[in-house]
């Protein structure tokens, strides 16, 4: 099957979803993950309308975005991976929303950054719902005193929370747990649900879905 035709069924499938939770059509955006895709990949889907799409590094959407944000000036380009602050100023440039705020040097770098380009990005803290020892994200015992210090300290708009659940585990309370603590918080946006579990995702709330394999294919070999 081609891959417009599984962006489609994804599409159907969220749509589908909504229904069922009893939520507003369209209330989910599609994030397309292109992460390890090349240019010519992407742009089948850029080609029958997609517009939001995800990459997981800086790097490598460095090398591709640009040229094709050329011809498709309405994309909106997510930044899903963890960031380095050192990557700071090309994260800013590059995307449009960042889902991976999850430490303080990096709220402030990224706000540092905002100002010297005069750009307001969309800004996601990522919780490491699991409280794995190798994920990234903010513990959820911590999440409420860092959401405070984005907000307060630094002056951040938060428009949402991001999580990846452990990936040998059921996601519905990691999804629950961050649905829980937006709202406590007052957040609006849930980034939460991908290939496997986006269904289950939209049950308990999600906003934005991260969708690759199932629209791309498998990443297999390829790194990352
Ligand atoms: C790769 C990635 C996805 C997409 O994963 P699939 O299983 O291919 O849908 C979603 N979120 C993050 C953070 C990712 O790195």
């Amino acid at each position: 099957m081609s891959i417009s035709s599984h962006l489609a069924e994804v599409k159907q499938a969220i749509a589908e979803c909504e229904k069922e939770a009893g939520r507003e059509d369209g209330s989910v955006s599609l994030i397309a993950v292109s992460k390890t895709f090349d240019a010519d990949t992407v742009e089948k889907v850029l080609k029958v309308g997609q517009r939001v799409f995800g990459e997981n590094k800086v790097q490598e959407a460095k090398g591709k975005w640009p040229q094709l944000r050329e011809k498709y000036d309405d994309v909106e380009l997510h930044l899903i991976g963890p960031l380095q602050s050192n990557k700071a100023k090309d994260a800013v440039a590059l995307f449009d929303v960042i889902h991976t705020i999850d430490r303080k040097k990096i709220a402030r770098a990224i706000r540092v950054e905002m100002e010297k380009q005069s750009k307001e990005l969309g800004l996601f803290i990522q919780i490491n719902t699991g409280a794995e020892p190798q994920k990234a994200g903010i513990l959820p015992d911590d999440a409420d005193d860092f959401i405070s210090f984005c907000q307060v300290e630094l002056g951040l708009g938060i428009r949402g929370l991001m999580c990846i659940p452990p990936f040998d585990e059921d996601p519905k309370p990691h999804f629950k747990l961050l649905r829980k603590i937006a709202k406590r918080n007052d957040i609006r946006e849930l980034s939460m649900g991908m290939s496997s579990d986006f269904r289950e995702a939209i049950k308990q709330g999600a906003t934005y879905v991260r969708v690759g394999s199932a629209i791309f294919g498998d990443r297999k070999k390829k790194l990352a």
